[in-house]
Order: C-alpha cells, then sequence, then structure tokens
C-alpha cells in the first residue's frame, strides 16, 4: 500500500507514506513533521503540542460525499490570530486533493482547480472575485493562519509554526472557495468548492483515532477573585467572571483585562438552556441553546444624543454552533451567520437583497463593545469596534460588521419577548442609568413593578458589593479594530494545500 517508507529523520522508527500527494507526514512515534524529497526524508521540526478538538472526522476514515468516494489522509491545526484554533481535513478524492474544513457547525469541501490565483494585495473584504468558469465570489476573510500542529499526511511541506496566508470566498447558492497563498513565497492554489453539512459526508468507514472527550469542558478559576469560571464550550478563548468582571484566557488561565460595571448586567441568567421555536436564518428550529456570553454594545459618544445602547446574548449548540441573541430598542433577535456570497450588497448600503427579498437600510455605526460576561469563542476586548450596516425586511434584518481582514453577514429574525421569556427565564434589569427595560409580557404586568423594584435594590447591594473585588478603572485595553463580534474569529476556513 505505501508508496513510500523509510527510517524516520528525527526517532529512527519506519514511517510509510500512502497517498501519492502527500509531501509530509507527521512521524506518529515522535511527532516530528517529516517531508519527503526524491532522495531522503527531512525533518521539519516537531508540531505543538495541542488537542485536536473535532472528533468528527480522522486521518483512515473514507467516506462519499454526492456520490464520490474520498479518504481522509491526515488533518492539521491551525491558529486564528484573533484567537482561537481551527482544523482542516486532507482528503483524496480519486487522486484529487480536497479539504474538508469545520467552522462552527457549518462545513465546507473544496477542490484543488487549476485556474490562476488574483495577486493578493488586489483582494480586501466583500470584493466581487471572479474564479474562472466557477463564478463571481465574494470575499469573506483575507487573514493568516499559524500550522501548529497535524496528524497523518498532508499535501505541502511546511515547518510547524510557519504562518499560511488564506482568502475565503462565498457565492451565492453555496458555493465556497479558498486561496492558499502559503507563506507568500510559494505560487497560491485556488480551491472551489460547497457549504455543506456533516451528514453528506458519508463516513463508511472508520479507520483513525479520534480524540477522547473532544467536547470536554471543565471550570477553570478567575484569575481575578479565585471564584470558579464554568467553560461551558470547547471553543472558549475568554471568559469574563461574573462576580469581579476581570477578563481571564480560558487556555492560559491568565488576566487578560480587567473592565468597569455593567450598564444592564444580562437580564438572561448565563448556563441557561433553552429551546427556540422559532426558525433561524439556516431554518433551524426547536433546538436548545446554552446561553454561553453577554455582550453590552453601543454606538455614539458616551453622553451625547446620539449615544445607543444594545444587548447581546452568546448562544450556543455543540451540533449547530453559535448564535446571537440581540435585544435592541423592546425586541429580540435571533442571529444566524450568513456567508459573504449570500447576500447581494451591490447596491448597499443603500439595500441589499436575499432569497429575493430586498432589505432596506436601518442604520449604519461604528458598534463598539462596552462590557462583557461569561464565555468566548474569540479574544474579546472591551473597546473592540467594528463598523455595522443593518438592513430590514419586515420582521427580518440583515447585518454586516467590517472589519480590514474580514466581513461578517447575519441574518437576524423577530423573536418574541414572551418566547424568550419562556426558553430562558428572561427577566428586564434595571439599567445603570436607572431607566429600567419594560419588556415584561402583559400576563406579568400587574407586578413587574414589584419585581423590577428588587432588582433595582438586589443590582445596588450586589454592585456596591461587587465593588470591593473589582478593579474598577474601566477598561483593560484600548481600542481595537481587530477580530470582530459576530465574526467567526478563531474558527473561520482557510483551505490550505500549497508546498
Ligand atoms: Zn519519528
Ligand atoms: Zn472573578
Amino acid at each position: 500500500m505505501a508508496v513510500s517508507t523509510g527510517p524516520c529523520p528525527n526517532c529512527g522508527s519506519n514511517i510509510e507514506f500512502k497517498a501519492g500527494s502527500s509531501l509530509s507526514l507527521v512521524c506518529k512515534y515522535c511527532k516530528h513533521v517529516v517531508v519527503r524529497t526524491d532522495r531522503d526524508m527531512r525533518n521539519m521540526g516537531k508540531i505543538a503540542d495541542v488537542v485536536f478538538g473535532d472528533a468528527a472526522l480522522a486521518p483512515g476514515d473514507r467516506g462519499t460525499f454526492r456520490g464520490r468516494a474520498f479518504s481522509v489522509e491526515g488533518r492539521l491545526v491551525l491558529q486564528h490570530p484573533a484567537g482561537g484554533n481551527w482544523e482542516e481535513y486532507y482528503v483524496v478524492f480519486g487522486g484529487q486533493n480536497a479539504w474538508i474544513s469545520e467552522a462552527q457547525g457549518f462545513w465546507q469541501i473544496v477542490n484543488e482547480v487549476p485556474i490562476p490565483a488574483p495577486p493578493l494585495h488586489t483582494l480586501a473584504p466583500q470584493m466581487q472575485v471572479p474564479l474562472g468558469n466557477y463564478g463571481i465570489f465574494v470575499v469573506g476573510e483575507k487573514n493568516d493562519g499559524t500550522f501548529l500542529a497535524a496528524e497523518g499526511e498532508l499535501p505541502f511541506a511546511a515547518a510547524p509554526g510557519t504562518k499560511r496566508i488564506f482568502v475565503d470566498l462565498s457565492a451565492a447558492g453555496g458555493g465556497w472557495a479558498s486561496i492558499d497563498y502559503n507563506d507568500g513565497t510559494q505560487p497560491p492554489k485556488v480551491y472551489v468548492g460547497v457549504r455543506t453539512t456533516f451528514a453528506e459526508l458519508q463516513i463508511t468507514e472508520r479507520g483513525g483515532d479520534r480524540p477522547a472527550a473532544a467536547v470536554k469542558t471543565e471550570a477553570i478559576k478567575c484569575g481575578g477573585c479565585g471564584a470558579p469560571l464554568p467553560v461551558l464550550a470547547p471553543g472558549s478563548e475568554r471568559a469574563a467572571c461574573k462576580h469581579c468582571n476581570t477578563i481571564t484566557d480560558v487556555k492560559l488561565q491568565q488576566v487578560v483585562a480587567r473592565q468597569g460595571q455593567a450598564r444592564q448586567q444580562p437580564s438572561i441568567e448565563l448556563g441557561r438552556r433553552g429551546v427556540i421555536p422559532v426558525a433561524d436564518g439556516r431554518g433551524i428550529y426547536n433546538q436548545e441553546w446554552t446561553v454561553l456570553g453577554y455582550v453590552e454594545r453601543s454606538t455614539g459618544a458616551p453622553g451625547s444624543d446620539d449615544w445607543f445602547g444594545w444587548q447581546e446574548y452568546l448562544l450556543y449548540n455543540v451540533q449547530h454552533g453559535y448564535r446571537w441573541l440581540v435585544f435592541d430598542e423592546g425586541n429580540f433577535y435571533l442571529i444566524t451567520p450568513l456567508a459573504a456570497g449570500d447576500v447581494d450588497a451591490s447596491r448597499a448600503p443603500l439595500f441589499v437583497r436575499m432569497r429575493n427579498l430586498h432589505f432596506r437600510k436601518r442604520n449604519q455605526q461604528q458598534a463598539r463593545v462596552d462590557f462583557v460576561l461569561g464565555e468566548f469563542y474569540w479574544k474579546v476586548e472591551v473597546g473592540e469596534t467594528v463598523w455595522a450596516e443593518d438592513f430590514e425586511h419586515g420582521r427580518e434584518i440583515i447585518s454586516c460588521e467590517k472589519t480590514q481582514t474580514e466581513v461578517n453577514w447575519s441574518h437576524g429574525v423577530l423573536v418574541p419577548v414572551q418566547m424568550v421569556t419562556q426558553a430562558f427565564g428572561y427577566m428586564p434589569k434595571a439599567s445603570a442609568y436607572g431607566a429600567p427595560a419594560f419588556n415584561v409580557s402583559p400576563a406579568s404586568g400587574a407586578s413587574s413593578g414589584l419585581v423590577v423594584a428588587i432588582i433595582v435594590i438586589v443590582v445596588l447591594v450586589f454592585g456596591m458589593a461587587a465593588c470591593g473585588a473589582c478593579f474598577g478603572d474601566g477598561s483593560g485595553s484600548g481600542s481595537s479594530t481587530s477580530g470582530g463580534v459576530r465574526g467567526v474569529g478563531g474558527s473561520s476556513s482557510g483551505g490550505f494545500g500549497g508546498k
């Protein structure tokens, strides 16, 4: 079966290349990347000691996708500059190199295609790019990832720790493409394919080892006050303590920032699970979501007439990834990420179109993160800003958030307040400015005044008690335009494979 064999240049164990298109592999025994050349095998260095988080596929698996057989030859882990790792699988379809990747419940599969790549410097988020006969694609992200670790075989030869530049694109109708610019020294490669679901990748043979306890989560200790800090999702990067507001890096278990007091505190308890009956932007409904995080955001200068604030709750489901529940001007919206190619933005910011619907401009603004609690899948920073544009059509909204490196589109649908109350025990809380958000359902209207009064007292008392533990000096970090709140952060896909 092996196309070439030989001793590992590091440990001497016998290693075998099985796929003809593979250029390197990771020695099972010493975890060094070994590259094969015409003459010998060369050691590229040891992979980082990271745990593979995704147990869905493993090298050695076989399956079919839309009637075509494939084998999984390898997998790799990359680190996103905004924090977080993502994983990609190197697969072979009848001798052709392809990549399968997953970003927060959304799957992509791309094949290498023989078309020239546009020069990297000509590309920017939201730009339209023709890719040969495959049509027009929209740039969603232009970024780089650090090659941390791998398993099995790979179609390129790179040393662990090197950076890979990628551009991800999408098209209407489910198209997906990725251009791999490697480290900028080799010719780029273009990969074109589709967005899909894990169910469509029909696995017929499970060959490889998969990481045990892939969704193991734990409670870490708050770096600020020592209280337990629950971590409910495996991809969480940062967690902000509800007792002292300190933000801790989950992996390093170190304090990364202190923040001041909340404007309002969450009106839904973090960690709460609930079922949302309304279909989201992907048609998913009646699923159970866990409330992971709470964000207070605003636009305009604080204290000025154009200041406006709102709240967002980060939701998580192990199969479907992340959603947001946004409370804005008395309404809740369930927000689902979209691909840039899903939205026809050729007439933005006047209007955008999706599924033959016309969404007219609602507002556009610089949106800032003011306060966070709970856990987040990216390196959230108080003070980070994005340019945001919102469009509306009846009960639906489309939003676009842009940074230097990516554009993130999302779809929102109105969820009745009463439904959020039923699902998550939503109970409006008093704001720090003294204006409670009155959005309780009419049925509980009689007692709501008393409830709000009690909450005001609880918030005041708790707020004073918490002050002793907090460090009360506002944001621990400066303004930043990296990342992006609704972004896919550390899990966006960079199709990958140049040598
Ligand atoms: Zn070895
Ligand atoms: Zn704390």
